[in-house]
């Protein structure tokens, strides 16, 4: 299994951010940091992706609006013909700076909102009043004819608010809300992940509700999955983790990763080109090939080749990324006592 080239790549062009929230994957920090990717590096990264093929160039931080050059980046991207998207939390968009992301031509812009309320959304983002900046910014973005998809993280302190973000993402003028699996390898631990049965009940409903609100937002999702719980040709379009195979991450320290949440590197873009190691990197050869996955739930499983389980959740859980998935709601990978997920390598041990 391999394309030519990703779709989309996620690249991290800062650690700087003005929220500290509690499951960020990169470990974004307030403050100036270090520049980690100059102008004049992300230039020549972003020609090499254009050159190559990628299709989607996300940026990612940190917070991208921190960037003094985001309108230079972006720009940049548009003119060699990309798709360009990227997530803000919303604090530095104003109706000038929404405005100026239309002229640039940007396909996209995801705004995260981890709670339907403010006690919510703000326990998670840990900054005051960015529930009310993040709605703001929706609103702002949607005016000036930006495309907006919200962004939500199902953890064990906001599954309950799923339906009500649907409907306010469709309130606020958002196109799209997008599910995305909370995965433990960033700063928030294991604490935070809902058990299987919860993602499951979730995952159910969600599903549910994109035929629901069919024609007035779209309801989509990551989910390794989701193609199981779908009819024949619904589900053809899902072909389950695309690790190192549809998409792959560039971080701030220029390591190649298959996965925003999957911290491997298998490539330094100081030392070789985007395309080398797309091409030719071991580590994303084995990725590819689920023969390679040798243990646990995934290994044994009859829907391995449809899903493929997700090999972040594996790295987490094992610190090796082919083992099984112990977020799967399909096959669990142990058994839930007391509302506390008990994985079956334990209870062998
Ligand atoms: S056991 Fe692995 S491959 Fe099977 S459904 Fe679960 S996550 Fe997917
Ligand atoms: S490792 Fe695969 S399933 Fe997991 S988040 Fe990444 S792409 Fe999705």
């Amino acid at each position: 299994m391999k394309l030519a080239m990703p779709l989309y790549v996620v690249w991290e062009t800062t650690l700087d951010c003005n929220a500290r929230c509690v499951h960020c994957y990169s470990d974004a920090t307030f403050g100036h940091g270090p520049v980690f990717w100059s102008l004049d590096e992300s230039l020549e990264l972003i020609d090499q992706l254009a050159e190559v093929g990628v299709i989607i160039i996300a940026f990612s931080g940190g917070e991208f609006l921190l960037r003094r050059d985001w309108e230079v980046l972006t720009k940049r991207a548009v003119d060699r013909g990309m798709q360009v998207t990227f997530a803000t939390n919303g604090l530095r968009v104003t109706e000038a700076v929404a405005r100026r992301i239309k002229e640039l031509g940007v396909a996209n812009v995801s705004v995260s909102l981890d709670g339907a309320t403010a006690e919510v959304h703000e326990s998670i983002r840990r900054v005051p009043r960015i529930f009310e900046k993040a709605c703001e910014a929706i609103r702002l973005l949607a005016r000036a004819g930006v495309r907006v998809t919200v962004n939500y993280t199902p953890m064990r302190t906001n599954l309950s608010q799923a339906g009500d973000l649907i409907a306010l993402a469709y309130k606020l003028g958002a196109k799209k809300i997008n599910l995305t699996e909370y995965v433990y390898t960033t700063r928030g631990g294991v604490g935070l992940m809902p058990l299987p049965s919860e993602l499951g009940g979730l995952m159910t409903r969600w599903t549910t509700a994109a035929t629901e609100w069919k024609g007035r937002i779209e309801v989509d999702w990551h989910d390794c999955r989701v193609a199981l719980l779908l009819p024949g040709a619904e589900s053809d379009p899902y072909k389950g983790c695309g690790a190192g195979y549809t998409h792959c991450r560039i971080t701030v320290d220029h390591d190649v990763t298959p996965c925003v949440v999957l911290p491997l590197p298998v490539g330094n873009l100081r030392k070789e080109r985007f395309a080398e190691i797309w091409g030719t990197a071991p580590e994303l050869k084995r990725i590819r090939d689920r023969a390679n996955i040798h243990d646990g739930n995934c290994a044994a499983c009859e829907h391995l080749e449809r899903c493929g389980g997700c090999r972040a959740a594996s790295f987490a859980r094992y610190g090796d990324a082919y083992r099984g998935d112990p977020t799967c709601w399909i096959k669990p990978d142990g058994i839930e006592v007391d509302g506390r997920f008990i994985a079956n390598e334990v209870l062998r041990s």
